[in-house]
């Protein structure tokens, strides 16, 4: 293979801090923090190809053992150390690290290089036995859990033994407490070294119990289990399910970290923790994070206990909790590496730490996750401060999540009755069933209830009932917990650290100690499975009961980044909306007009329905001419509302659309009504109905094809669209509408549509006896308009591809069921995404391209969008940036995600068109 063990320390990496290909993120961030000169223990980094090669083959290459044990050599030297050497004990930490964050979703084991000699050795060596067997113990569950697959609750139940033998020494009564209470009272740290060191042996025993097999004592044994297991921590179950959510590709494989330990847990002048350069839920520009006095590497972010604030004064905390009180100097050369980090990055990083006898070390640097009202706040201040460009700016915020930041809050002014309050880890306001198992969440929100996963903490193994959850509450954990960190990263609600909730799994209850003003507890309240909560992520707030939700207002700082994405932006974003309050809400915000108005649904209405099933069940020519002179007027507000709102900008008509027989009477009660009002008899209707029904309506008698049959429903529809024009224009507003055709698939449907629309044109003129100016058009939903899409140019003077239903034509796969079997697919990797979310690029997208190219080819000015719902996803936006489209058009929500990816897709065209020029 080729280089693929890359060793960093004494100021220098081998490895290229630009390849996170080769070396993961955090391998990066090593190889680059040690070439900055920063205090970052030695190591090295095996590269992600080598994950992919034993994945492959089931082992690790000979040449790549070879190079591994040079290095290993190399750090020997560096330390004056070696594994297993009991005078002189080296011990590494073996960590995971792919080149896109997955926090906590793979395996890592620390202490590693152990056994009775090292032990000995390292409690005399630092005078400190019971350091020592706790960083034994703590090595054999990690190692045999995550290399030997031995459950992890073993261990648990050994430990919470010694923690009641010490319980008893104390006469503390340890039949009254249970295993949570159990271990308030006797923390960790309060377990000698005598009952840790049995503990050793017990660990030992229940390996070799669960394995037939001793633990093993050869440190370079456990190194390469160790890694072996790192790179198969790969295709974990929780791994594969994070991948796919976030779109990372399974043959990136992840890097496997070995470096010397540093300990965070020699004593109290021994610290771990995490930070933040800015605060990732608000953006703020402050050192912020959380850390934990006398603890090891992964206490913090597992949310065992709740760590403290690094700064004095954040999070209303005591003076003297905060690093910044406690380590002074250890918080100010933190707070100066992540100014430099910063600066060297141009971007918001999240540090990992310890320190070990006052001394800092870093530990890993990455670019930070962070919530979208910070991703904004950042992007815009770091152009103030000249770290990066606008152009960067806008690259920077990920279209896909600003979505959170257009989503209702809470109503201000409702009533709520708050329970409890603990960090706003993940901003967003969500109400819900409390459910306490990841399965139960997934289980109750595939029934299409809403639910709040309660939990003490999360899990990497409770991931798919966070994805399912509309928002997350846990009673312990901070803000970098796995919960905050998760949460934030999907763009759910989550309170975390909630501490008056005690969570009781067995009973399926959270009680929660209400307080008064003045701090003491005023009642305890407890909730079951089912009951209803509402959190705020915003403000860590948890009420009782539903609270009802109002629109956010986005803030200046966001209203600037869109100015800028506007400016950069080549494609229109336009908007699908059907009624005037739609169009107010698109014109809110940023739509440049109406890409799709569906006009079925307007005749649904209460007045309305009756004369359209007069029409459909009319006879002849003149019963549906006179049910249809009822429908104009209604229609003819519907326009003149929409386009008043819309004041001169686009609007793009789809003119009748669903199969007939949508419309019909269900209901005797509805049959008898219209037999009265048009004097036919029931049962003449009724068979009349069932003439009507069809097999598989959408491949039936809808769209353009109605209007084959029954030219005057398009004609009415466009003599309202025209009359419409006409009246606003006496207002002084111009309009100058797009008549759509839906479904069309050959030219002749072109030409009988136009020659009505024509017709009616002709006898629709404004107060100057001219006729109103429109054009004419049609969408593209199925293959054989995309095939012969010169000929419909021929008539057609836009298209809008109607990307639903050319997915569901082409793919062969109903809009209406496949959701019973597509998650399947998508799950075992046969497509990559829901084609229906966001577009088929090889197969629809290829039908897109063809078609703009011969529609382009015929008529050089044609006009091309997409009013399908991939006009509203950021990676499907990219896709028609580079098909060469003029505008998408989405859901009013969406248009703000539109308009950012826009921007992003032409500054990724331009980029890579600049790339190849100089290239
Ligand atoms: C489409 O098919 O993409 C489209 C926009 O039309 P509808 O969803 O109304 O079928
Ligand atoms: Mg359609």
């Amino acid at each position: 293979m080729a280089k693929s063990v890359f060793f960093f320390g004494d100021g220098q990496a081998e490895g290229d801090p630009k390849r996170r290909d080769v070396l993961g993120g955090k391998g990066a961030g090593l190889a680059e923090m040690t070439s900055l000169g920063l205090p970052v223990p030695p190591g090295f980094t095996i590269g992600t190809d080598v994950c992919i090669a034993a994945s492959r083959t089931g082992a690790i290459p000979a040449d790549v053992r070879a190079d591994v044990d040079a290095a290993l050599a190399r750090l020997e030297k560096t330390m004056g150390a070696r594994l297993g050497d009991a005078a002189a004990p080296l011990l590494v930490s073996v960590r995971s690290g792919a080149r896109a964050s997955m926090p906590g979703m793979m395996d890592t084991i620390l202490n590693l290089g152990l056994n009775d000699a090292v032990a000995e050795g390292l409690a005399g060596k630092t005078g400190n036995p019971r350091f020592a067997y706790d960083a034994y113990r703590r090595f054999i569950a990690m190692h045999a859990g995550v290399a030997l697959g031995v459950d992890k609750e073993h261990f648990d139940r050994a430990l919470d033994d010694a923690r009641g033998r010490v319980a008893t020494s104390k006469g503390i009564d340890r039949t009254r407490l249970n295993a949570e209470e159990l271990k308030r009272r006797v923390p960790d740290a309060d377990i000698p070294a005598e009952e840790l060191r049995d503990l050793v042996q017990a660990f030992k025993a229940i390996v070799k119990k669960a394995t037939g097999k001793d633990f093993p004592s050869d440190p370079r044994e456990q190194l390469w289990q160790a890694v072996g297991a790192v790179f198969a921590s790969w295709n974990n179950h929780r791994a594969v399910v994070y991948r796919k959510m976030h779109d990372i590709p399974d043959d990136w494989g992840t890097a496997c970290n070995v470096q010397a330990m540093v300990f965070g847990n020699l004593g109290e002048t021994s610290a771990t923790g995490v930070a933040f350069t800015r605060d990732p839920s608000t953006g703020e520009k402050k050192l912020y994070g959380e850390w934990l006095p006398n603890a090891q590497g992964e206490d913090v972010v597992a949310g065992i206990r709740t760590p403290l604030p690094l700064r004095t004064g954040d999070r209303g905390t005591k003076a003297d909790e905060s690093l910044e009180a406690r380590m002074p100097e250890a918080y100010r050369e933190l707070d100066r590496i992540a100014t430099t980090l910063e600066k060297h990055f141009r971007d918001m990083q999240d540090l990992e730490f310890t320190i070990q006898n006052g001394k800092l070390f870093m530990l890993q640097c990455r670019g930070a996750k962070r919530a979208a009202r910070a991703a904004v706040r950042v992007a815009v201040a770091m152009v103030g401060e000249g770290l990066v460009t606008k152009e960067e700016a806008v690259l920077r915020v990920d279209a896909g999540s600003i979505e959170q930041l257009l989503h209702p809050t809470f109503d201000p002014n409702a009533k709520k009755t708050l329970l409890a309050r603990g960090l706003s880890a993940s901003p967003g306001a969500a109400s819900g069933h409390i459910v306490f198992s990841a399965d139960e969440a997934e289980r109750r929100a595939g029934q299409g209830k809403p639910v709040i996963l309660v939990r003490v903490e999360t899990s990497p193994e409770d991931i798919h009932g966070m994805k399912a959850a509309r928002g997350i509450l846990t009673a312990r954990g901070g803000m970098t917990s796995h919960a905050a960190v998760v949460a934030r990263g999907m763009g759910k609600p989550c309170v975390a650290g909630v501490s008056a909730v005690a969570v009781n799994y067995e009973a399926q209850t959270m009680t929660v100690t209400v307080y008064d003003e003045a701090g003491l507890p005023k009642q305890h309240v407890t909730l079951k499975k089912g009951d209803i909560i509402s959190i705020d992520g915003g403000d860590g707030s948890v009420y009782a009961d539903a609270v009802p939700t109002v629109m956010n207002v986005p803030g200046q700082e966001f209203e600037q980044l869109m100015a800028w994405a506007d400016a950069q932006r080549t494609m229109e974003v336009r908007a699908n909306a059907d009624t005037p309050l739609d169009a107010r809400t698109a014109r809110a915000f940023g739509a440049e007009g109406i890409g799709l108005c569906r006009t079925e649904h307007m005749f649904f209405e209460e007045e309305r329905i009756q004369a359209v099933r007069e029409m459909i069940l009319a006879d002849d020519a003149a019963g549906r001419a006179a049910a249809l002179a009822k429908l104009l007027p209604f229609q003819r507000e519907d326009f003149v509302g929409i386009f008043r709102e819309m004041r001169g900008l686009p609007v793009t008509v789809r003119l009748l659309d669903p199969p007939l027989h949508e419309f019909l009477p269900t209901e005797a009660k509805q049959l008898e009504l219209l037999s009265k009002s048009m004097g036919v008899p029931v049962q003449k209707l009724a068979q009349r109905t069932k003439d009507l029904h069809e097999f598989n309506p959408m491949l039936g008698h809808r769209g353009v094809r109605l209007a084959i049959t029954f030219p005057e429903i398009y004609a009415m529809q466009v003599q309202a669209i025209l009359e419409a024009a006409v009246q606003l224009a006496g207002e002084g507003i111009s309009v100058h509408p797009e008549i759509m055709i839906p479904l069309a698939i050959t030219r002749a449907e072109l030409e009988r549509t136009r020659a009505i629309v024509d017709d009616v044109a002709r006898a629709v003129t404004g107060k100057d006896g001219k006729p109103v100016a429109f054009s004419f058009g049609t969408m593209i939903e199925l293959p054989r308009a995309a095939l012969l899409a010169g000929e419909l140019a021929q008539v057609a003077e836009f298209f809008s591809f109607g990307t639903n239903d050319l997915t569901q034509a082409t793919l062969g796969l109903s809009r209406d069921d496949a959701g019973k079997f597509l998650p399947a697919y998508v799950e075992s990797g046969i497509l990559a995404k829901d084609p229906f979310v966001s577009i088929d690029q090889r197969g629809v997208g290829a039908l897109v391209e063809m078609a703009a190219g011969y529609g382009r080819k015929q008529r050089p000015g044609l006009k091309l969008g997409v009013c399908g719902e991939h006009g509203g996803d950021p990676a499907s936006i990219g896709f028609f940036q580079r098909a060469g489209l003029d505008y998408v058009s989405c859901s009013p929500f969406r248009v703000p995600i539109a308009r950012l990816a826009a921007a992003q897709a032409a500054l990724t065209v331009r980029g890579s068109s600049a790339g190849h020029g100089t290239a």
